[in-house]
């Protein structure tokens, strides 16, 4: 880990305005029916039960941290998390371990290479190195407390149900047919197992986390549980603490390098906002201290990026001033 010695350093935080309710109202209705025609991309096949998704559903919710929502399209439609579970995953080991242990552990950096690859393993002397691919958000998940495998599953569902601010049930159909495909997160696993990177039963460390994945949400919860972490941890609708403002601050520097597979560099670039996607379509933007976007559309680009989720979610950013590196010499961001 990059020694910074910042102990002791006073924390103050960098954050912003959003635009009037009205205004945001607009704009996503805007984004939504820029992108509602587009079929670009594909549905996922690999997970069979996912490729017999309705491909037209298309949805978006801004949720701001004052806890109001703005919807447009399928926004209350149920899909599973998949992948965008990571994000929130690892922000509860965060809470659990603490900045330097989790680092430690798992990793906070890139791998440059596929979701699900085991080379990135090879290549690093079986440390997993990124909490938002497969190896890590495995090896996250094993850090997970609990003292059976059935108390950690137990601990995620509640734990997301907290940040989702209801509770949220598991689709069986879902995970019954990837618990039947899913020799290659087996294989990963058994993979940290040997370097000792986890430790106990893999196959049911690999049963928990497609548990995970199985989890139901919709749009609206993702942009709810986006905002918990735009918020300093606080889940805007229930007004609960979820997680401390330090875990919210380390889990989306993890998702600014890494969220969205090895595509991730070129997200900074177009949104410039933190975000993690996963293969059933979700994907989930945060602008710290504003709000968070959750966006809702199976189709996929060939890193399994939902297609209009990503434009509709480039749109908003820049037509909601959410960029964290957008700044203007005429300073008009005060006119909103
Ligand atoms: N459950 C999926 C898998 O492990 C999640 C993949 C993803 O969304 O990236 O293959």
């Amino acid at each position: 880990m990059l020694d910074t010695n910042t102990d002791g350093v006073d924390q103050r935080v960098s954050t912003g305005e959003l635009p009037s309710w009205q205004r945001i109202d607009e704009r996503v209705t805007e984004a939504y029916e820029r992108n509602v025609a587009d079929e670009g991309g594909r549905v996922a096949d690999y997970i069979p039960e996912l490729a017999a998704v309705d491909p037209s559903q298309f949805g978006i919710c801004v949720a701001d941290v004052g806890g109001g929502l703005h919807s447009a399209g399928d926004a209350d439609v149920e899909f599973t998390i998949q992948s965008v579970s990571k994000a929130f995953v690892y922000a509860l080991v965060c809470a659990e371990f603490g900045h330097d242990e989790v680092g430690r552990l798992v990793g906070v950096n890139n791998t440059g290479l596929a979701f699900n690859s085991v080379m990135a393993i090879e290549l690093n002397d079986g440390h997993p190195m990124n909490p938002m691919v497969n190896a890590g958000a495995i090896a996250t998940t094993a850090l997970m407390p609990g003292a059976t495998l059935a108390e950690k599953w137990e601990n995620v569902r509640t734990g997301l149900s907290e940040f989702a601010g209801r509770q949220l049930t598991m689709d069986g159909d879902v995970y019954r047919s990837e618990s039947e495909t899913n020799t290659r997160n087996e294989a990963i696993a058994k993979l940290l197992k040997s370097y000792g990177r986890v430790t106990g039963d893999s196959t049911g460390l690999v049963d928990i986390y497609t548990r995970q994945c199985s989890l139901r949400v919709t749009a609206q919860d993702l942009a709810i549980m986006g905002a918990t972490l735009a918020d300093g941890g606080v889940n805007p609708v229930t007004k609960q603490r979820v997680v401390s403002p330090i875990v919210c601050r380390d889990t989306l520097a993890v998702l600014a390098t890494s969220g969205l597979y090895e595509r991730s560099g070129e997200w900074m670039f177009e949104i410039g906002l933190p975000g993690k996607s996963g293969v059933s379509g979700g994907i989930v933007t945060v602008a710290p201290g504003k709000g968070a976007l959750g966006a809702f559309s199976p189709r996929l680009d060939s890193a399994g990026n939902s297609v209009r989720g990503q434009k509709a979610t480039a749109a908003l950013s820049r037509s909601l001033g959410l960029n964290i590196f957008a700044s203007d010499s005429e300073g008009d961001r005060h006119d909103v």
